[in-house]
């Protein structure tokens, strides 16, 4: 049978793309028994930051969207760090001993590992895929040392900053690291979300516990793909791109990599992209307390930093109320 003319073939491609979408259409729906209700407002993006060269640590070369001069909060977000290169000196330095008080810490490994030691004698070993979830409360010390694989110079990964309330601010400090394997990685439209905390396409994340009821996710999406989910109308929310580029809500603002971008109200995420795209969507119920910063430690008021600088150099930011 002879080649078709160009043309002809161009619309049996086309023909056969449209049929591709509906037999995914079709999956998605057996997939899920019930059809997803998703809710109607999407939210926007209200401000895209680029996110800047910071040295922090002992030396660790790395770039910070939420917690600079552009964006210094978004309650109960504190910070956003990435961590990225594959030159060692930018990242061996690493995190030696350092207190923290009154906030949590949240570390997400893609590729390299860290090492982990505290005060409370946790000893672990994040590798890619890993997170730890450690609510500081009252206090910890600790060190996060980076440490890269034999076969690979390649560290990638991020630290989140999470504030805690008054209430909470002081409670005994809490680890939660959670293996590669417990956190679910469902399809959700044509993404793979890796459902780190809280909930998304009928799957609940392994952290659980956290008084903000924060929902983390890594959404993943091939060439072309889009997604939608809820996000909860109570939470403030924003994304961050690490690889490729993504067009964000209804105005489908671009967000490109290293780059986060605050969404506005409204309860449904809606993501596309044309080449491909991975990010970090966060969400989280804002507290409405003063913040009070000073390095390590997150408090309400300066005369609370002052005790925690005080207790660090005492000793007692590591004593645990009640003995
Ligand atoms: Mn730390």
């Amino acid at each position: 049978m002879p080649r078709p003319p160009e043309p002809t073939r161009r619309a049996a491609l086309a023909a056969l793309g449209s049929t591709g979408a509906l037999a995914a259409c079709d999956r998605r729906f057996l997939f899920n028994a019930h059809a997803r209700e998703l809710p109607s407002r999407p939210r926007e993006v209200v401000q895209v930051i680029d996110a800047q060269p910071t040295i922090e640590g002992a030396g660790v070369h790395l770039r910070r969207s939420l917690g600079s001069r552009a964006l210094p909060l978004l309650d109960p977000f504190l910070m956003l760090d990435e961590f990225h290169s594959d030159r060692p000196e930018d990242y061996a330095p690493g995190f030696p001993s350092h207190p923290h008080r009154g906030f949590e810490t949240v570390t997400y490994m893609l590729e390299g590992a860290v090492e982990h030691r505290d005060s409370l004698g946790n000893h672990g070993h994040l590798g890619p895929g890993w997170t730890q979830w450690m609510t500081a409360g009252h206090g910890i010390i600790h060190s996060e040392m980076p440490v890269h694989e034999p076969s690979s110079t390649r560290m990638w990964g991020f630290q989140l900053w999470i504030n805690l309330p008054a209430a909470k601010k002081l409670v005994r400090p809490r680890y939660q690291d959670v293996a590669p394997e417990r956190i679910p990685e469902v399809a959700v439209d044509d993404a793979a979300v890796r459902v780190v905390a809280g909930e998304v396409g009928g799957r609940t994340g392994p952290v659980d516990g956290i008084v903000t009821a924060p929902q983390v996710m890594d959404v993943r999406l091939g060439a072309r793909g889009s997604v939608r989910h809820a996000v909860p109308a109570t939470h403030n929310a924003f994304v961050y791109v690490y690889d490729g580029a993504a067009e964000l809500g209804a105005g489908r603002a671009k967000v490109g990599a290293g780059q986060l971008a605050v969404l506005g109200p409204g309860e449904l995420f809606t993501a596309r992209t044309t080449a491909g795209a991975r990010l970090l969507s966060f969400a989280g119920r804002p507290i409405g307390e003063p913040v009070a910063r000073y390095g390590p430690f997150v408090m309400n008021t300066d005369d609370e930093l002052r005790q925690a600088v005080d207790d660090y150099r005492t000793g007692k930011l590591i004593e645990l109320p009640g003995g």
